[in-house]
């Protein structure tokens, strides 16, 4: 494994603005994923844009988020500089195939690691632990949770594992069904639709821009840990993720990144979660 000690001294007292210095001192075996991306210096990195608090882009068109910032500690440790960082749109049902196409090198994107996607991707991670969860209008008394939903319209996102998951446990809901949880807040505005159900920390981020319109309702009822996808086989890249993430586990950095952003709606900054070298 090539070490990757010392990448650390960079970013660490950087605000996740472009200024940080990458690691452009790092080598890297012939052949792997890290050579070729370090000696481009450049790279592609899928995430969500529309993501309060994970991925959303600013005004000047660069996403923010806490994937944005999990991405920069890889990128960083590649030796890549900050503005080489292309990030590219990546919605829930196109992870899968644009890491396989190679139109990205890696997603961040609140990305659920599951036996599913593990057959056609691999992941590193994970870097955080979400659970599924149901936001309502802020003056909704008839739906409390999941099991009050049947007969109700309820939005989620076509390829995400809420929308799998919420016609197994809700089975008489009526699924609505956009590409992006940003549309399902739209809806839920609109009246059009009853509740929106993904993760409780995506539709944090939407109650945080909107939090006269919207609360959530019935706690979280699966677990959802958030990986990097890349190309599957490809260990030894997802070796070096893994050991860049216990890397900014160990010296701040990833708590940095969670306070910086999620925190806005998660004041606790919690123990990041063991990373999983999982071979299959
Ligand atoms: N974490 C879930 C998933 O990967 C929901 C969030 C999303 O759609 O990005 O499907």
């Amino acid at each position: 494994m090539v070490a990757t000690v010392g990448l650390t001294a960079c970013g660490s007292d950087d605000d996740g603005g472009d200024t940080a210095t990458p690691n452009a001192a790092a080598s890297f075996a012939p052949g792997t994923t890290m050579a070729k991306l370090h000696d481009a210096g450049k790279i592609t990195v899928g995430t969500k844009f529309d993501q309060n608090l994970f991925g959303l882009k600013n005004l000047s068109g660069k996403p923010e988020g806490f994937d944005v910032e999990i991405a920069e500690i890889v990128t960083d440790a590649l030796g890549i500089p900050r503005d080489k960082v292309n990030f590219v749109e990546t919605v829930s049902a196109n992870r899968e195939p644009f890491i396989q196409q190679g139109r990205v090198d890696m997603v961040v994107a609140t990305y659920t690691i599951n036996d599913k996607r593990k057959k056609v991707v691999d992941f590193a991670g994970p870097y955080y632990v979400a659970g599924q969860s149901i936001m309502v209008a802020k003056n909704n008394t008839d739906i409390t949770g999941k099991d009050s939903l049947a007969g109700k319209k309820v939005c989620s996102v076509s390829g995400s594992t809420p929308a799998e998951n919420i016609r197994k446990v809700a089975p008489a809901a009526q699924l609505v069904l956009f590409d992006v949880y940003s549309k399902c807040a739209d809806a839920l505005k609109n009246k059009q639709v009853d509740a929106v159900t993904t993760d409780n920390v995506i539709l944090l981020g939407l109650i945080d821009k909107d939090p006269d319109a919207f609360k959530l309702v019935g706690g979280t009822f699966t677990k959802e840990p958030y990986g990097i996808g890349i190309k599957k086989g490809d260990t030894t890249f997802q070796t070096f993720i893994n050991d860049t993430l216990e890397a900014s586990y160990k010296d701040g950095r990833w708590a940095k990144a969670f306070s910086s952003t999620v925190g806005k709606v998660e004041p606790t900054t919690p123990t990041p979660p063991p990373v999983d070298r999982y071979t299959s």
